[in-house]
């Protein structure tokens, strides 16, 4: 779409803000499916929500588990060297990140591997970034630690094959997600128009059905055809073409990911789970594109399934806080605060219960584990599955 003759036209007469840039768009195709605004608002190139700042922490807008303690991203790199040792510690192989923020996951993941050096020494690390100003944010993480070794890229087709072990978290959850709605004559996509309440300088968005429903049918899952009216199903083509793609990958060499996000185990579900986060706060999802981070539920079912038909072995879902119990979590929590003065004690232990109590991330977070299949027997799958 980015590169259509419309979107040039549009580029040239460069509208100041990406809402009067997607309405223009909107005037000329007619309204857009919920992933088309969603993809502008995350990764349009000049304001999409990524591409010019660093998000995370608490001047920003959220956090993420990296962020909260160093105790999540220690764990995720023992996770990867158990992986690595048990498929056979394979030579030289590909550390991949998709989605790395400001790095700190892979910054921990490489200090908790130092406990096999080998791992480290055979570990090319390749990270999957689109926005220009978080690569230089992952850069800055990163040198002190690789030096200029680092390759990024703006796609995981982009990674050389070979062995992999691959880590995502809180990646998936923004890749596009597409909306059905079912009435009382089928199933219709939900797309984004404009208000026509709103002023034309300063447009405003509203959801509205497509008018023949022939998307809609094409993209309801067999098993929610029967849903009540009204109901609302998502999927994320998107992310089942990037979890295919893991699973390929997976199955031409030997290698173990592991994917971490919010939300579904037991999917498909029906349910409308887009979500804007503004300044730690939720924001009506179509108010001000471009200027909060917006994000769906994933379907781990889903995504399981995507990457077991491009060729890989799935285990899990696991739910976050029982994972990182099983890994030891209490144990490292336990070793840190025994160095630690009274108050750094007392953020240990609230990123302890932030990381793993039902209520806060430790049921909603769950992890989903890819291998090369027969790697690991069902008997004996990924640490903490
Ligand atoms: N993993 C990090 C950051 C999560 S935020 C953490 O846990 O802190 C999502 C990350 O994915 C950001 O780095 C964002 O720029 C990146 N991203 C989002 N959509 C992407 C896409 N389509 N391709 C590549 N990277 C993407």
């Amino acid at each position: 779409m980015a590169g259509s003759d419309v979107m040039l036209e549009d580029e040239r007469a460069a509208p100041d803000s990406l809402a009067r840039l997607l309405a223009r768009r909107i005037v000329m195709d007619g309204p857009i499916s919920v992933g088309a605004f969603m993809a502008e608002a995350l990764g349009h190139p000049r304001f999409g929500y990524y591409m010019r700042r660093d998000p995370f922490g608490s001047g920003g807008d959220f956090t993420t588990a990296p962020e909260i303690s160093q105790m999540f991203g220690e764990l995720v790199g023992l996770w990867c060297v158990d992986s690595w040792a048990r498929l056979g510690g394979p030579g030289p192989f590909h550390l991949v990140e998709l989605g790395p923020g400001r790095g700190t996951l892979m910054a921990d993941v490489l200090r908790a591997a130092a406990v096999l050096p080998l791992f480290r020494d055979n570990a090319v690390v390749h990270l999957v970034e689109t926005s220009p100003a978080l690569r230089d944010r992952q850069r800055q993480t990163l040198q002190p630690i690789l030096g200029d070794a680092v390759q990024w890229h703006d796609r995981l087709e982009d990674v050389p094959d070979g062995p992999t072990i691959l880590i995502a978290n809180e990646f998936f959850d923004a890749l596009p997600i597409r909306q059905v709605q079912k009435t009382n004559h089928g199933w219709f996509e939900r797309l984004v128009d404009i208000d026509p309440d709103s002023r034309q300088d300063d447009p405003c968005f509203r959801f509205v059905l497509e008018a023949f429903g022939s998307s809609g049918s094409r993209l309801v899952p067999d098993a929610l055809r029967n849903a009540p009216d009204g109901s609302v199903v998502e999927v994320s083509p998107a992310s089942q073409a990037v979890a295919r793609l893991i699973g390929t990958r997976l199955a031409a060499a030997p290698g173990a990911a592991l994917v971490i996000d919010y939300g579904y185990a037991q999917g498909p579900a029906v349910g409308d789970t887009l979500q804007a986060m503004r300044r730690h706060a939720y924001a009506p999802v179509l108010e001000a594109p471009g200027e909060a981070d917006l994000t769906a539920h994933v379907d781990f079912a889903a995504i399981a399934a995507a990457a077991r038909d491009g060729g890989a072995q799935s285990f899990g879902p696991v739910e976050q806080g029982e994972w990182l119990t099983r890994l030891g979590i209490r144990q490292r929590a336990s070793a840190l605060s025994a160095k630690a003065s009274p108050t750094q004690a007392q953020d240990i232990r609230g990123a302890l219960d932030r990381l793993i109590d039902p209520a806060q991330m430790g049921r909603l977070f769950k992890l989903v584990a890819l291998a090369t299949p027969g790697a690991f027997a069902d008997a004996n799958p990924p640490a903490g599955f």
